[in-house]
């Protein structure tokens, strides 16, 4: 039996995280965190999560990237609001969430074998090929790649609605499709500044 090392040492944080952090989110008061833990006793569904919002926050400030991007917690979090609204120190811990969205997609880091991840990065692959979703495809995308055998079960439920015409199977796409391309990349660049 092979026993993996959790602990990590200090030279493994990354202890700029809380910049990118803060520049991904827009949220300038991360550091400002005082551990009261308002919005874990707040949070409808912090019980399914595997880090709560408050030890997240401690994770972004003391550098945990790699944890911290892991985590189930931001697509466990149902963007309710309700932590913004109650931190004492003003924190918008819900951009925070959705930075950390951002940043996990982008580095690969988000949990493959969760659906809402997956969802979300099949989605914004075919919209920016695309220029338009494709319910079809990015529910079959989601399915396959995380619960392949899912797919049976799922079968009935799809021809339901196909045949009520809520399904639509087709593949848009727009004319100008470079023009999506140039808005996604001059977003990226925005970002990035
Ligand atoms: S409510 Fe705000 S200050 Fe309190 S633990 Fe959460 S993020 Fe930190
Ligand atoms: S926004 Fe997310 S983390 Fe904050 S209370 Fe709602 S579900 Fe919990």
């Amino acid at each position: 039996m092979e026993f993996a090392r959790t602990v990590k040492y200090e030279a493994e944080l990354n202890k700029s995280f809380y910049k990118e952090v803060v520049e991904s989110s827009g949220c300038d008061k991360v550091l400002e965190c005082i551990q009261c833990g308002t919005c874990s006793s707040t949070c409808p569904v912090s019980l399914y999560m595997d880090y709560t919002p408050r030890k997240l926050m401690a994770m972004i400030k003391a550098g945990f990237e790699e944890d911290a991007l892991k985590s189930k917690t931001v697509w466990i979090c149902s963007s309710c609001y309700s932590c913004t609204v109650m931190c004492p120190s003003q924190i918008k811990i819900t951009d925070v969430m959705y930075a950390l969205k951002r940043m996990a997609i982008e580095k690969g880091y988000y949990p493959k074998s969760m659906p809402t991840p997956v969802l979300a990065k099949e989605m914004n692959n075919i919209i920016s090929k695309r220029g338009r979703n494709s319910e079809m495809y990015v529910a079959s995308m989601m399915v396959l790649k995380t619960n392949p055998f899912g797919m049976f079960k799922m079968a009935p439920v799809g021809l339901a609605l196909f045949k009520k015409r809520r399904l639509h199977i087709g593949m848009e796409k727009i004319k100008n499709t470079k023009q999506i391309k140039k808005l996604l990349s001059g977003l990226k660049k925005r970002e990035a500044k």
